[in-house]
Formats: C-alpha cells, structure tokens, sequence
C-alpha cells in the first residue's frame, strides 16, 4: 500500500465510472442533473459547491445551483425544494448546510424526495445505511472513507476499526458501512474513556471529531492506516485535519493528506450518486 493515500487516483476513478454511466444515458437523452439548494451565503460552502461545479462537467453531471436570500422563509425554502422533487429533469438534491436559524433544517432536508436525495440528508436514507439495505444513498463522506480504503487494498474484513467521532454526518454511519465490511469497529466519542488506548489497538483509525490536530503521537502506535476526514483553516490560512500530520506520519503504515485527502472523494461520490438517481428505474 501507498504510504500517502492520496484522494485525487480515487476520485478519479470514481469520476470515470461516472463518466461512463452519464454518457450512457445521454445517449437515451437523460441528463443526470444535480439540484444544489443553498439558504444564505457561506464561505466554506461556496468552496465546496466551487469544487462540485468544478468536477461535474468533467464526468457528465449537470448542476443547478439555487439560492435563497439569507432571511428566507421557512416557506420559501420548503416551496423550491418542493418544485425541485417534482422536477423530473432534477435527479439528485443536495442541500448546503448549516442553514440560517430560521430554517426548520430537519424539516427541510426530511422533505427531500428519498430517491433524490444525493447525500443521505432523509432518515430513509439513513435507516438503509443502518439496516444495511439499499434504500437510498450513504453519506458521501463516509462512503469517501470506505472508498479510500478498498481503493489502497486495505483489508476490511476483520480489521480493527476505530472510529472518533459520531456524528450522523460522518462517524456513525461510517461505523455502520465498515461493519457492512465486516470489519470489527470500535465508535469513540467526546466521553470515550482512554481515547488513545482505544485509537493505538486499531489496524485502522479514522478521525471525524471536528477538532485540528487533536490526535496527536499518543494516539496512534505503529503500522496503522490513518484516514484523516477533519478539514480546518489555520491561522496562517494553511488547511489541516483532526490527525497532527507531522506527529503521526512517521509511525503510521499509510495515511491521508489534508487537503488532498478524503475531501477530494467525498465530491466524486456525491457526483456519483447522480448518476445513480438518474439511471434507477430509466
Ligand atoms: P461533529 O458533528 O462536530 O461531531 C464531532 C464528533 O466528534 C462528535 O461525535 C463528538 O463526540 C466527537 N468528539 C469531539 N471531540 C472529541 C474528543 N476530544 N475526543 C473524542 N471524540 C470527540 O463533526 P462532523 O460533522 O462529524 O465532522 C467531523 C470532521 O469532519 C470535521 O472536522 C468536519 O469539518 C469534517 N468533515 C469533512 C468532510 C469532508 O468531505 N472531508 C465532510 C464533512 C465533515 P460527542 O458525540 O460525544 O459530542
């Protein structure tokens, strides 16, 4: 395996299967579309809807981009996402999130038709990745961590996975897919006991708990492989993970990069889904 896992061969592999899917149904005049809904204006979401606008082109996936103003309504936001389920030339939604406080998000994204719903924002969605059954599509971020491993060849089946964080976002479903994987998991959180006993007896750590640089030398023993999902700007305006790169690289048998790691992924997977949605039942 490498010992820099780098996003950018996974996603692109990702990409091309896209690709081919998107011209296939091109060619029977359906235009995989993705539908991204956004209340108010933030920066890091503008950077991530410049990264999908930037890579969808390239494996055939058209994006609309709907914005709301920052006081929207609950109301008027529950209208266009209304207008956009009914769209039949729409086939996948993602909303942009955190939304302002006055938007009922949990009513909003349980609102988004489940067959559209491009990156697991409906407890449909969710209930599938935990019973392990295909009722919609998984979190992109977590399915970028599985993806990520099976790309490098990393054995799943009865390895020792140690997962921190466990959020419905990224941790927990991550847990449940690795499971799926047959991999045996361990779900750390803020109240975790001996966080760093439990991240040193894995094979494979991954670090979802939304704090930089939190996991340091003392949480990781040799030869394991570190998947870093936490992305953070730091004072000097440089990005960095939840993982201390510098601390933990040398001892670790392979890890990603922040950026350039897991990020990369999570937007071809969610390209992906679309491509998916368009192509059910056509
Ligand atoms: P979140 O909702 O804030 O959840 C953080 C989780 O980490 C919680 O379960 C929390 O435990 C746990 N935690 C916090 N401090 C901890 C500590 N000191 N020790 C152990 N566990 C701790 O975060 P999230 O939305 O899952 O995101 C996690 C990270 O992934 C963030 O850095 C975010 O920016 C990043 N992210 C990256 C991508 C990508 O595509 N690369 C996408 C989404 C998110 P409790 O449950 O006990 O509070």
């Amino acid at each position: 395996m490498e010992h820099i896992l780098k996003g950018a061969p996974v996603a692109a592999a990702i990409k091309a299967r896209t690709k081919e899917q998107a011209d296939a149904l091109a060619a029977r005049g359906i235009f995989p579309t993705l539908a991204v809904l956004e209340v108010g204006e933030r920066a890091d979401n503008a950077a991530y809807l410049r990264g999908i606008q930037k890579n969808a082109g390239s494996c055939g996936i058209e994006v609309r981009h709907v914005t709301l103003p920052e006081d929207a309504s609950q109301n008027e936001a529950e209208a266009v996402l209304q207008s956009l389920n009914a769209d039949a030339s729409v086939h996948g939604i993602l909303l942009l999130r955190p939304l302002p406080k006055q938007i009922d998000e949990a009513a909003l994204c349980g609102m988004i038709a489940p067959e559209k719903d491009a990156d697991c924002a409906t407890d449909l969605s969710l209930a599938g990745v935990f019973a392990g059954k295909k009722l919609g599509f998984a979190p992109c971020t977590a399915q970028a961590v599985v993806e990520i491993l099976k790309f490098y060849g990393a054995e799943l089946a009865g390895a020792r996975c140690a997962v921190v964080g466990r959020s419905l976002v990224v941790g927990r479903p991550l847990a449940m897919l690795l499971l799926n994987e047959n991999a045996t998991v361990t779900l750390c959180h803020s109240k975790t006991k001996d966080l760093p006993a439990a991240t040193r007896g894995a094979d494979i750590v991954v670090a979802a708990l939304g704090k930089a640089k939190a996991l340091g030398g003392e949480h990781f023993g040799e030869n394991q492989i570190l998947i870093d999902v936490g992305i953070h700007r730091t004072e000097e305006g440089t990005l960095c993970g939840d993982v201390d790169f510098a601390a933990a690289e040398p001892k670790a048998a392979a890890i990603t990069p922040v950026p350039g790691g897991v990020g990369a992924v999570t937007t071809a997977v969610l390209l992906s889904h679309v491509a998916q949605a368009a192509g059910k039942n056509k």
